[in-house]
């Protein structure tokens, strides 16, 4: 028998990253990327204000106090979009929107509510720091930055970063595709009412959703019966088009289980039997290309076996270096059994303990049973 890190070992080593290809900023959401992005230019990419307010020399401006404000000459002003045309002089000021370009010559900002405009003359009335409220240059990117190395999983702050730096179509590595099949003559389709010995078929339903909460593709998805034919030419048909077959039930010894004969035909067939709870044996092996996992059809274990041994294949094929999740302690609010020589998973919710008196405070975790 297996340990599960031994199991998790072993899909890795059959596994490598899929092909690269450009997408749009919009379909790379979810992917890896695949070729580092670098800064085009610089971030900010031209001195700008923080604030609303007026551009000064801060050495006119170190006397001023809301009691005794200096008084100094507003030259013009610098909307968002304008370049900054009037260069500032001894005793001058600029009015500068929020985001728009320093003027030459200015070294702070004070802001509007720091200030009161009389005519063609503005009152400072609090003497600004050098550099107060001046986004610098470059202060957060340089150009030729690597802003997003190979590997990077691409969310939503790495598409405002992609965007800020004009790569409209990154080269990430290709979303898997997934051929998903539940097996067994018991099974019905949720929308119709179970007979007697009939259940609904939510496993078909709760890989289609796992597969793509992990950035995948479901390419193909259907109930199987359990017939050997049926079995394998449908694993015949999804070899052609998947990088990945997934199945749920008829992976035991029973005589309806057909899901290893088939695969035995079609491929390579390794049987593993893991140390860990829930979870019978599973299927894997390869049919041409494609990964193949038969997983057991008891709906717990269809779901933790795919968290241990599905997903991180699927996230390995997409490029992503660490394919595990975070793990984190949390401590229990109920006792559990436990059988020692078994790695075993306990359904939970965890929660923050705030309120429930730990300290230091953490995580808490209630078996849902
Ligand atoms: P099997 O490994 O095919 O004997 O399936 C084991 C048990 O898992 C069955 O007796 C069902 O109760 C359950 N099961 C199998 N497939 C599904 C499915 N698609 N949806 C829900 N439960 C299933
Ligand atoms: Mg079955």
């Amino acid at each position: 028998m297996l340990s599960v890190d031994e199991a998790v070992e072993r899909i890795f080593d059959a596994v490598s990253p899929l092909d690269a290809e450009r997408v749009t900023l919009t379909d790379a959401l979810g992917r890896v990327v695949a070729e580092a992005v670098i800064a085009d230019i610089d971030n900010p990419a031209f001195d700008n204000s923080a604030v609303d307010g007026f551009a000064v020399r801060h050495a006119d401006c170190r006397s001023a106090s809301l009691i005794s404000p200096v008084r100094l000459r507003c030259l013009g002003e610098v909307t968002a979009g304008a370049a900054a045309s009037v260069a500032l002089t001894e005793d001058g000021c600029v009015r500068v929107m929020t985001g728009a370009p320093i003027p030459s010559g200015a070294d702070a900002m004070v802001m509007i509510e720091d200030s009161r405009v009389s005519g063609d003359s503005v009152e400072i009335l609090s003497a600004p720091a050098l550099g107060d409220h001046i986004r610098r240059q470059g202060n957060d990117i340089r150009t030729g930055d690597t802003v997003l190395a190979p590997g990077t999983r691409i969310g939503a702050a790495e598409v405002a970063m992609m965007a800020a730096m004009g790569c409209s179509q990154p080269c990430c590595y290709r979303r898997p595709r997934v051929a998903v099949f539940s097996t067994g003559d018991e099974l019905v389709p949720i929308d119709a009412c179970p007979g007697p010995g009939q259940i609904r078929d939510s496993n078909r339903h709760t890989l289609e959703a796992l597969v793509r909460e992990a950035c995948a593709d479901v390419v193909m998805s259907r109930h199987l019966p359990d017939s050997l034919e049926v079995t394998r030419d449908a694993f015949r048909a999804a070899a052609q088009v998947a990088d990945v077959i997934v199945t749920s039930g008829g992976v035991s010894v029973g005589d309806r289980d057909f899901v290893k004969p088939a695969l035995g035909e079609l491929g390579t067939l390794d049987f593993w039997r893991v140390r860990m709870k829930p979870g019978k044996p599973l299927a894997m092996g390869r049919i041409g290309q494609a990964l193949f996992m038969g997983l057991p059809g008891n709906p717990v274990s269809t779901m933790v076996t795919f968290e241990l041994f599905v997903r991180p294949a699927l996230v390995r094929m997409q490029g992503d270096p660490q394919p595990y999740r975070p793990v984190v302690t949390a401590l229990l609010t109920s006792d559990i059994e436990h059988t020692p020589g078994r790695q075993e998973y306990v359904r939970s919710t965890v929660s923050s303990s705030v309120g429930a008196g730990l300290a230091p405070p953490g995580l808490v975790a209630t078996p849902v049973g």
